[in-house]
């Protein structure tokens, strides 16, 4: 059977999906959080009677990563709610890795030497990186025989030319330190440009696609023949638009000015600036794309200039990317608040005219959170709505990657 299981783990959680590959649908899924504490729970969504998802809570001792992955496998395999039989029934497992640095350009089958590169970029990513090594050791451990794929955040990105990539700093910090935009979202970013294309019925090679991946993280992405050219986020996923608590993009001499100041230590700097800030720190009612724009709705000055800038800061980005790629076809909204905020893309879509945006006010509302286009029908651009699916891609990259791996 073709079941790939997905692992995303993080510092206090690991979330999972298992995938049949054939069928494209979800087995089971959900999420452990907690990671680390006695009360740690674990949340599972399993697939009932072919259409109907049933879902259970238990609440666990689970010390570390491994105990959670542990429980998830127990959970998947259990005679009551199991969905299958025994670990046989899974053919490999995709591990979400943040960072690949600038080796890997691709996913890659996991050997000795790729965790030591994911240990090697444990600074680039020093809050991801360890505990998605951690998970791809617990699983070498609990199912030894099972092939497992590392698919990273940063891969899509690699194909950016070096103009986009490098910072004007002196070229020595580059050498020594990596100092570099690497691009995260980047599953993301493929998998809604691949879709689009395929939507359309074109291949992605004929496209110029600036997708716009909006969640409480949130980066856009150009991408010029089925490749990303550019990205708004940077070394780290600090840089480019506004989010629920990052700055995104701001003059860096800023922050020494604040620091000063404010006598801010380098940690407490790192929290203002990732945990304190963008719509959280601007409208000072929620990090929450909903609770800030239903506080807008009621008057309250500081969420409307919230999303007045989350706004601006997109629309700066898609001016920019239709620049770089000397024009665009498909502008593409995804994630939480792209895929659901049909208020979002009406102010980001609004006097777009003069580049071929014409987006379609009842087009819009009737896609919802759905898949569509919503652009009028002679919008010299077309504007859509894609949900982005990560665990399936990642999915579809390790059972390719098991398969090719077995061919040689
Ligand atoms: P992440 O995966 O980066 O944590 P998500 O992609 O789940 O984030 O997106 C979370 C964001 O989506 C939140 O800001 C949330 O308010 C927003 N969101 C979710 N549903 C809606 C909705 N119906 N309308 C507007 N925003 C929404």
């Amino acid at each position: 059977m073709k079941n790939i299981l997905v692992l995303n783990c993080g510092s206090s959680s690991v979330k999972y999906e298992l995938l049949n590959i054939k069928s494209s649908s979800v087995l089971a899924k959900g999420l452990v959080e907690r990671v680390g504490m006695e009360d740690a729970v674990l949340h599972y969504h399993f697939l009932k009677d072919d259409s109907i998802y049933d879902d259970i809570k238990l609440v666990r001792n689970i010390p570390t990563h491994r105990e959670a992955i542990q429980f998830i496998i127990r959970s998947i395999e259990d005679d009551e709610y199991g969905v299958i039989e025994d670990m046989n029934d899974i053919y490999g497992i995709g591990h979400r890795v943040v960072h690949g640095g600038e080796k890997y350009t691709d996913s890659v089958y996991i050997t000795k030497e790729v965790k030591n590169d994911i240990k090697d970029y444990i600074p680039l990513a020093p809050l991801h990186n360890p505990h998605q090594l951690a998970g791809i050791e617990a699983c070498e451990e609990l199912i030894p025989d099972h092939p497992q794929v590392a698919v990273f955040d940063t891969a899509f990105h690699q194909t950016m030319p070096e103009a986009a990539y490098m910072y004007a700093f002196p070229y020595d910090m580059y050498k020594k330190f990596g100092i570099r935009k690497y691009g995260f979202h980047g599953t993301s970013h493929k998998y809604v440009s691949q879709r689009t294309a395929a939507i359309l019925k074109k291949s992605p090679e004929d496209l110029k696609i600036i997708t716009c991946h909006l969640g409480n993280g949130a980066s856009i992405c150009a991408v010029k023949n089925g490749k990303s050219v550019d990205t708004s986020m940077g070394f780290t996923p600090l840089a480019g638009l506004m989010m629920g608590t990052r700055t995104g993009d701001f003059d860096p001499a800023i922050l020494l000015y604040i620091m000063n100041k404010e006598a801010l230590s380098l940690s407490e700097a790192n929290t203002m600036i990732n945990r304190h800030s963008g719509l959280y720190g601007v409208s000072g009612v929620s990090r929450d794309f909903r609770e800030v724009i239903e506080k807008c709705h009621n008057g309250h000055k500081r969420a409307k200039l919230a999303v007045d800038m989350f706004a601006y800061r997109i629309r700066h980005y898609i001016g920019a990317y239709a620049a770089i790629m000397n024009g665009v076809d498909v502008l593409v909204f995804t994630a939480g608040i792209g895929e659901n905020s049909v208020e979002l893309r009406e102010i980001v879509c609004k006097d777009m005219d003069y580049m071929g945006i014409e987006l379609d006010k009842e087009k819009n509302e009737a896609c919802g959170a759905g898949e569509g286009i919503i652009s009028s029908a002679g919008s010299p651009v077309r504007v859509m709505c894609v949900p982005t699916n990560e665990e399936l891609l990642i999915a579809e990259e390790t059972h390719n990657i098991i398969e090719s791996k077995k061919e040689k």
